[in-house]
C-alpha cells in the first residue's frame, strides 16, 4: 500500500521525467476508481497542456497543468510508470498520458481504490479530499497538530495518526512503526497520553518517514521505480512490528501481537508499548 514515502519517492522520480513536457494525448478508460476517471476531462484539461510542476499533499500527487490541475491518489495498489510510447499495455492500465518526446505516463491500479481527477485549478483546490487534509507528515509541523488533536480526542491514538485531517500521509505501516518506536500502545486513548509522549510520537513519525524515504531513494538509483520491479525497494525500512505477528520483539523478545481495531490490524509489542 503506497503511503507518504512511496508517494514522495514516486513524485521525486517522476518530476525529472515529466515536468516541462507537453501532454500530446490521453487515453483514459472510464473505470470506476474511488473517484472515477472521466475520459472527457482528460481530453479537455490535460491534452495540449504542459506539466509545470509536480507536488504532493499527504498521499495525493498534484500535477500543475497551468489552467488545470491533475490529482492522483494511488489508493491500495496504484502505481505510476513512465514507459516508452506504445510499449505493451499490462492489465489494469486505466490512464495513459502521451508525452511529447515519446514517453507515456501510465496509471496502473489493479484494486481500483485510487483516484485520478483533472479539472480547473480552482475546482481542484476546493475538492473536499484536499481541503480537509491536515498538516503534511513530512513537510508540516506535526508536533503541534498532534498535541492539539490528542488533547481533545479519546479515540485510540492509532486512529488519530491515521486521520488524514490531523496529519496527512500516514497509513497502517508507518503508524504501527512510529507507535512502536515511541513505546506507545496503539489502542491507548489519545487524551490519556502525557504531552511529552505525544511529542515523542511526533518525532518518531518524522524519523520513520525520513528513513523510509531514504530507503526508497536508494532503490531508485538501481534502475528506478518505473520498471516492472519498481516496488522492490518500497518498505525497505526495517519494520519492528508491522506484519510481524508472533515474531519476537527486536527490543525485548516478547511476541508481537496483532489486534483488530476499526477494521484494520494493529501490530504492537505487549511489553514495550504502554
Ligand atoms: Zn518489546
Amino acid at each position: 500500500v503506497p503511503e507518504l514515502p512511496e508517494v514522495e519517492t514516486t513524485r521525486r522520480s517522476l518530476a525529472g521525467r515529466v515536468v516541462g513536457r507537453r501532454i500530446k494525448g490521453a487515453i483514459a478508460l472510464p473505470v470506476r476508481l474511488r473517484g472515477g476517471i472521466v475520459p472527457a476531462d482528460w481530453l479537455a484539461h490535460a491534452v495540449g497542456a504542459t506539466v509545470l510542476g509536480l507536488s504532493r499533499r499527504g498521499k495525493y500527487l498534484l500535477a500543475d497543468l497551468g489552467r488545470s490541475t491533475a490529482v492522483i491518489h494511488l489508493g491500495m495498489s496504484g502505481r505510476l510508470a513512465i514507459v516508452a510510447a506504445g510499449a505493451p499495455c499490462g492489465p489494469h492500465t486505466h490512464l495513459r498520458l502521451l508525452l511529447a518526446g515519446g514517453d507515456e505516463l501510465r496509471l496502473v491500479d489493479p484494486r481500483r481504490f485510487g483516484l485520478a481527477i483533472v479539472a480547473e485549478r480552482a475546482v481542484v483546490a476546493a475538492l473536499p479530499c484536499l481541503v480537509e487534509l491536515g498538516v503534511d507528515a513530512l513537510d508540516g509541523d506535526v508536533e503541534p497538530a498532534l498535541v492539539a488533536a490528542a488533547a481533545r480526542s479519546r479515540t485510540p491514538v492509532r486512529s488519530l495518526l491515521l486521520d488524514q485531517t490531523v496529519v496527512a500521509g500516514i497509513g497502517n505501516i508507518y503508524a504501527a512503526e512510529a507507535l512502536a518506536r515511541a513505546g506507545i500502545h496503539p489502542l491507548r486513548p489519545a487524551s490519556a497520553l502525557a504531552r511529552r509522549r505525544v511529542r515523542r510520537l511526533a518525532a518518531e513519525v518524522k524519523n520513520v518517514l525520513a528513513e523510509a524515504l531514504a530507503a526508497g531513494g536508494t532503490t531508485l538509483e538501481d534502475g528506478g521505480f518505473a520498471d516492472a520491479a519498481g516496488n522492490a525497494g518500497f518498505f525497505a525500512v526495517r519494520l519492528e512490528v508491522y506484519g510481524r505477528e508472533g515474531q519476537p520483539c527486536t527490543r525485548c523478545g516478547a511476541s508481537i501481537r496483532r489486534q483488530s481495531a476499526g477494521g484494520r490490524s494493529a501490530f504492537f509489542c505487549p511489553r514495550c508499548q504502554r
